[in-house]
């Protein structure tokens, strides 16, 4: 099947079967020439690159109801987006995503730069973003290349070479399908059936449009691709977390600015290393003097690594700490959100 004719497939089943996200502007309102808010389209961006679009689309619509436009969202306490963005994780991008609304606030008056290269300078918008906004907003014919469109491409062309040195191939691959004709809806066509249809462990290939265009499939086993290296294991960290309670009230600390969960309220914590703590260790790197006994232990997946925090309860009293209503402890970010409750699900 010639290139053409693989895009003319995709771009039809896409007409047919476009997903309805809440950020999306579909391909028959796009038809008559509704065009997507790049604030919006980045908006979301940013938010799917760190989770799924189910987990992503609450997070989304709670954003865009309380700062509805990219000004809105420059003009917010820092505090609050923190807030907003807690279990979305990685806290990084929540301060990027402050960062670029500022400057497309002060130095573009709260308009998006419509190319590629413009929303490149931009702070905080890699490569990626600034390729999916340039696509998806103002229809650049860009090269829009996440995860999904890795895999389509490396089953679509049966590429041996293992992730991730087979990047620069993919994108290659991915490439030499962009055309002038629709890039936004070519690009959300690749993101959809990856998406739905061309799926990590199970794709569905009795559903694909392109299945004769499809070489990882004349192979018998599509989901073989994209090859990909072993991983090294992900290193393990401990760490005793403290959950004291003066009656309704949990003592939360706030993180240094910079690091990891920079910035955010949390449980205080002892350092966090490579071996468990013994309890002796443990009580007395405690935040208060207190009646500490154990309660339990959590397991948190970062990026880069795995924590488990083990849980010491106690009631009392704490210099400097945010006390904060149970109710109130949903702005935590999940990992300490998940520890809170384990440690208070214990009795003292
Ligand atoms: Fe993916 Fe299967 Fe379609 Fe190939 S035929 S692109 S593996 S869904």
């Amino acid at each position: 099947m010639t290139p053409d004719r693989l895009r003319a497939r995709l771009l039809g089943w896409y007409d047919a079967h476009a997903r309805d996200l809440p950020w999306r502007v579909g391909p028959a309102d796009g038809a008559t020439g509704v065009r997507a808010d790049p604030y919006r389209v980045w908006l979301s961006e940013v938010m799917l690159q760190q989770t799924t679009t189910p987990h992503a689309a609450p997070y989304f619509l709670t954003f865009t109801r309380r700062w509805p436009t990219v000004s809105d969202l420059a003009a917010a306490a820092d505090g609050d987006v923190m807030a907003a963005w807690a279990g979305l994780g990685y806290y990084a991008r929540a301060r990027n995503l402050l960062a670029c609304a500022r400057a497309v606030a002060s130095a573009h008056g709260g308009v998006f730069p419509d190319s590629e290269e413009a929303l490149r300078a931009l702070p905080g918008l890699g490569p990626y973003t600034a390729a999916a906004v340039a696509a998806i907003a103002f229809d650049r014919p860009a090269n829009v290349v996440d995860g999904n469109v890795e895999r389509v491409m490396a089953r679509l062309f049966a590429v041996e070479a293992p992730l991730p040195d087979a990047k620069p191939e993919l994108k290659r691959l991915a490439g030499a399908l962009v055309r002038d004709e629709r890039p936004g809806d070519w690009a959300q066509a690749l993101m959809d059936l990856g998406a739905t249809v061309c799926r990590p462990k199970a794709p569905l290939c009795d559903r694909c449009p392109v299945p004769d265009s499809c070489a990882a499939l004349a192979t018998g086993a599509p989901e073989g691709f994209p090859r990909k290296t072993a991983k090294a294991e992900r290193p393990h960290r401990f760490g005793a977390a403290y959950v004291l309670t003066r009656g309704d009230a949990v003592a939360l600390v706030r993180r240094p600015p910079r690091g990891l969960l920079g910035g955010m309220l949390a449980l205080p914590t002892s350092d966090w290393r490579a071996t468990r703590w013994s309890d002796a260790e443990a009580l007395a790197a405690a935040p208060a003097p207190a009646a500490w006994r154990p309660a339990g232990e959590v397991e948190h997946g970062f990026t880069h690594f795995t924590l488990t925090l083990q849980l010491y309860r106690a009631e009392g009293e704490m210099a400097d700490a945010v006390w904060t209503p149970r109710s109130g402890l949903g702005a935590l970010p999940s990992v300490f959100l998940k520890a809170a409750r384990e440690g208070l699900d214990r009795l003292l």
